[in-house]
């Protein structure tokens, strides 16, 4: 493996990714809930009737990133604010999916960590069908 792919942390964080601005305030989210460490808001495209990003609210670029360099308190405060999210949306019995795209492949569009939980209705495959 080359030396420039042994860390996870691809790119640097860029400080004006448009989740950075939401943490700072400096532009609106509909906020549905939080705690010390993570924030969870609405996307503004949703792709299922219930579709909340869950967000850490250190500066990590992405899955890779967190996964690497985020505290056990970091990373147990997000992942307990994912399922309180879930319960308080009534998604517990009905089901709901979490994704987080890290990358190019993956079609990563903000570059600041980010869970999704989508449920609401009947998700379908996980993946468009495909040849892999
Ligand atoms: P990803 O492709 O995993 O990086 O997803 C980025 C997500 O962020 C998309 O689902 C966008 O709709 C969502 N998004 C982008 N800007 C905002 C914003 N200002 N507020 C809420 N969601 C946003």
């Amino acid at each position: 493996m080359k030396k420039e792919q042994e860390g996870a942390k691809m790119i640097p964080y860029d400080e004006n990714n448009v989740f950075a601005k939401i943490l700072r305030g400096e532009i609106p989210c509909n906020v549905i809930d939080e705690n010390d460490e993570a924030l969870a808001f609405a996307d503004v495209n949703p792709q299922a009737p219930n579709h909340v990003l869950i967000i850490p609210k250190g500066a990590y670029v992405s899955f890779a990133d967190f996964s690497e360099r985020a505290t056990s308190t970091e990373i147990v405060k997000l992942v307990k604010l994912i399922g309180k999210v879930a319960r308080e949306l009534g998604l517990q019995e009905s089901g709901y999916r979490l994704l987080a795209n890290h990358g190019e492949d993956a079609h990563q569009e903000v570059p600041h960590f980010h869970v999704h939980l989508c449920g609401g209705r009947p998700l379908g495959a996980l993946l468009s069908a495909r040849t892999p």
